[in-house]
């Protein structure tokens, strides 16, 4: 089943700049999906458009089985608070915060009860057990991505959207965070000009000038270690 699909996707800009022009594309469930493509592409447009951040001109998103394109502007934003997460390539978090203040804070706001032991396992599962109570400039970049993806985790998303998630990490950092994403085994929809990234992905679809102009299955990390 397709957790995430897009149905012929425009977006012109005011302006006049046609940014997706016609994109179609399916995001099976427990697929992780990296999306690339020269800058100026689409791509940012792409995953905005996919995950209710903006609206496109023309087309259809469906999320889980909501259509995101026939839901008002309040629905819309409940529905990404409650099943859409985010990783960013500067993480994101916030610095006077903890670790697990920081995991936490979108179950928070979006007005949902954080159980603490799931948020501690989480945590503890991707290595970060006994930084609970530490401030994130205490931090590598790479355990402090690690704390976006919990973030991320525990909100229990139906998909994951990460832009240029290794972007600001060294090679092996990125490498970790790769792999952990690809340990997941959720569905998530990564948008990268690095192909290092998108080789840990299962798939990559090209995008050039708002087209879809390929799209691959990567090989396995370990094929290209
Ligand atoms: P990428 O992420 O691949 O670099 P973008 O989706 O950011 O590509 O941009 C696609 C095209 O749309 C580019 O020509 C860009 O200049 C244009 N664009 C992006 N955002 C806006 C905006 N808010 N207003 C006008 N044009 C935009
Ligand atoms: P699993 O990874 O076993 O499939 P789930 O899909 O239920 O677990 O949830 C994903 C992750 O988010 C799990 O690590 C779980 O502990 C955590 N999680 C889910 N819901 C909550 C919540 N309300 N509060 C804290 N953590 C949660």
């Amino acid at each position: 089943t397709d957790v995430v699909r897009l149905e012929s996707l425009y977006k012109t800009y005011d302006g006049g700049v046609t940014a997706l022009d016609g994109v179609t594309a399916s995001f099976p469930a427990g697929s992780f999906t990296a999306v690339m493509g020269p800058s100026g592409s689409g791509k940012s447009t792409l995953l905005q458009c996919a995950a209710g951040l903006d609206r496109p001109t023309g087309g259809r998103v469906f999320i889980d089985g909501t259509e995101l394109t026939a839901t008002k502007d309040t629905a819309m934003t409940k529905f990404r608070r409650t099943r859409v997460s985010f990783v960013f390539q500067d993480y994101n978090l916030l610095p006077s915060l903890t670790v697990e203040q920081n995991v936490v804070l979108p179950l928070r706001l979006a007005g949902r009860r954080a159980d603490r032991h799931r948020v501690r396992e989480t945590l503890d599962r991707l290595g970060l057990g006994d930084r609970l109570g530490e401030l994130p400039e205490r931090l590598s970049g790479g355990q402090r991505q690690r704390v976006a993806i919990a973030r991320a985790l525990v909100a229990d998303p139906a998909v994951i959207f990460a832009d240029e998630p290794t972007g600001a990490l060294d090679l092996r950092s990125a490498r970790e965070v790769l792999a952990l994403l690809r340990s997941l085994q959720r569905t998530i929809i990564m948008v990268t000009h690095d192909p290092v990234a998108a080789s840990y992905a299962d798939s990559v679809l090209f995008l050039a000038d708002g087209r879809l102009a390929g799209s691959l299955r990567a090989p396995t990390a370990d094929a290209v270690a």
